[in-house]
């Protein structure tokens, strides 16, 4: 018997269909949906008050959102921005915000406009990397009601790069395989767990591709061996670090590997349940993601009865409320359970207390989406074992993908093997434009690992530097230089404005900083501070020594006492900008709407 989904009956489940029929919540509807619930109003009011999506007054009848983040910064999404409110300041019908990243950096400044009819939103189109006159057409389209000009959509966009590896296998064949294997066991749900998937994980030497780059098979047997028949696979697909957007390719071209990884994850750890929780910028990949979830259940290896073991394993979509904190795992796991999303302080670990206090595995879409290539074709016969996703990378150490933009002739997401040079990942996304001597910075893991020039001296031996784009895309040999790599890496040519980087950098921490802890919450603010101050004057040489040692002092107090990551990288941007970039330290004119230096 099909058992209800907990996350279905939650304040933000609620509030997010609320506000999709009405458009936006008023007193009196978050007082009907507690007395619904039965629960007190102050909940409902501490959900709506954390979630930037939730709207308590009524939207105008067009609402223009402008990315402010990195690359769409970069491209000259301020001055999109001011143009669109100079154009639209006096006229009611159109509000113009800036909203962080929506995820299409690879064609940045990017806009969402949305048409809003008696409540209700009945257009939400985006337009990527248009000049502002044709964003201004498309706005006073939507205005009078007319159709405005096509928008893009991401299905249009051609897919970057050669023939992915990830996909490589017949859909759902690796499920179909394990689901026979329990049917043939004398009690299906005491073989689940037992399955050799966990033991192929480890062969493959797959990491989790959410940013700390740990084992993947130690989360899935630490679930697998957590106590309780109630456990929970969690796809997160939450991405929105600014100059990252290789999960939404997978999401919307591969959507079938993801589906497949939460099933075998499913299987492997002996769960109840699954969700792909994705942002609500991402309505292509949810529609995409549902479509292959469908298809699923019509192959039985999801849904009730699987594969005719007579066990259940329902799959479903969980939309976001919205902000970039909510990728952090345990938040992530608040939002679903209604709450805010604010970071749990561990341990307890999700691996035992996850969602509603249950066993949850957490990992991110392409961590998933390569299990099923690894279910197929790992072999673990001692005598003659086959690693195949080990070997599809130089030294066993497999494939990634990273998403680029910026200063490159093809921004996009790319499969590459761990271990190529950033040089190599430059040359997929067509190279720095005018020439790798241009090349000025990287952002090699978004926001959070700062800009990182060229030419890296070594701290113990001033004489000996390190090209960049000579050094290997494996997070350890990034560690190894005290350098952060992420999957989004965005590009700075000769003329980028460093100063402006770091500071608009720091205000995203700063605004998406939970408020939880006293230091994130006081020090991303302090550092904002700082940044705009060097936008306005260019500091004198005494000031800017003591500017180094307070942004030292705090990178430091900010890295020991944060609850996550967020808090934890936080003054990054600045910190590398005064550590490697002093001459760029000050103001420089605005750079153009169109983006050219
Ligand atoms: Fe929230 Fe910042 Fe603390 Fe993270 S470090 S829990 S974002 S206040």
């Amino acid at each position: 018997m099909a058992v209800t989904d907990p996350v279905q009956g939650t304040v933000t489940a609620a509030l997010t269909k609320l506000q999709r029929v009405k458009g936006w919540l008023n007193d009196r509807d978050l007082t009907d949906l507690a007395a619904h619930l039965g629960i007190p109003t102050y909940r409902v009011e501490e959900v709506v008050s954390f979630f930037p999506h939730f709207r308590r007054r009524p939207p105008e009848p067009v609402e223009v959102d402008v990315c402010r983040d990195m690359t769409c910064h970069l491209r000259g999404a301020p001055g999109l921005t001011a143009a669109l409110r100079t154009r639209f300041g006096g006229d009611g019908r159109v509000g113009v915000r800036e909203v962080s990243c929506l995820g299409r950096c690879d064609r940045a400044p990017a806009v969402c406009v949305n048409r809003h009819a008696v409540g209700a939103e009945v257009h939400d189109a985006l337009y990527l990397g248009r000049p502002a006159a044709e964003v201004e057409t498309a706005v006073l389209a939507l205005a009078d009601g007319q159709p405005p000009p096509a928008p893009n959509r991401d299905a249009d966009r051609p897919r970057a790069g050669d023939p992915w590896r990830i996909d490589v296998s017949p859909a759902y064949e690796a499920a179909r395989r394990y689901l026979r294997e329990l049917r043939q066991a004398e009690d299906p749900a005491a073989a689940l767990g037992r399955i050799d998937l966990i033991a192929k994980l480890k062969l493959s030497g797959l990491r989790g591709m959410g940013g700390a780059g740990a084992p993947a098979w130690k989360k899935w047997d630490d679930v697998a061996r957590a106590a309780g028949a109630e456990k929970y696979i969690v796809c997160n697909a939450d991405e929105s670090e600014p100059g990252t957007f290789k999960d939404r390719e997978l999401l919307l071209r591969a959507p079938h590997l993801v589906v497949e990884g939460v099933v075998l994850a499913g299987l492997a750890c002996g769960a109840s349940r699954g969700y792909v929780y994705i942002r609500h910028e991402y309505p292509e990949q949810a529609d995409a993601v549902r479509a292959a979830i469908a298809a699923a259940e019509r192959e039985r290896v999801c849904g009730s009865d699987v594969g005719g073991t007579g066990l259940d394993f329902p799959v479903a979509v969980f939309v976001s409320p919205g902000g970039y904190i909510c990728g952090e795992q345990s938040a992530l796991i608040e939002a679903m359970e209604g709450k805010r999303a604010q970071p749990r302080n561990r341990p307890p670990e999700l691996a035992t207390n996850g969602l509603f206090d249950r066993p949850t595995l957490v990992n991110n879409v392409e961590t998933f989406a390569w299990v099923p290539g690894i279910a197929l074709h790992t072999v673990l016969d001692p005598a003659r074992p086959v690693n195949w996703y080990g070997d599809l990378g130089p030294g066993g150490r497999g494939m990634r993908f990273f998403s680029v933009s910026g200063d490159v002739a093809r921004p996009g997401a790319y499969e590459v093997p761990i271990g190529a040079k950033v040089r190599d990942l430059m040359a997929a996304a067509g190279g720095v434009i005018g020439g790798e001597e241009r090349l000025k910075a990287v952002a090699t893991s978004g926001p959070s690992g700062g800009f990182v020039p060229r030419r890296l001296t070594d701290p113990k031996n001033p004489g000996r530097t390190t090209d960049l784009l000579d050094v290997e895309l494996d997070i350890d040999v990034f560690r190894g230089l005290r350098l952060s790599l992420g999957a989004g890496i965005v590009v700075y040519a000769d003329g980028a404005d460093l100063t402006a980087a770091a500071a608009n950098a720091t205000e995203f921490f700063r605004n998406e900083s939970c408020g939880k802890c006293v230091p994130c919450r006081t020090g991303s603010q302090k550092l904002a501070e700082v940044g705009l101050g060097l936008l306005r004057d260019r500091p004198t040489p005494d000031e800017l020594e003591r500017l180094q040692t307070a942004v030292r002092e705090l990178d430091r107090a900010l890295e020991v006492t944060s609850i996550c990551g967020l808090g934890q990288v936080a003054a990054k941007p600045l910190a590398t900008l005064l550590r490697y970039f002093l001459d760029e330290v000050g103001p420089v004119p605005l750079r153009s709407a169109d983006g050219r230096h």
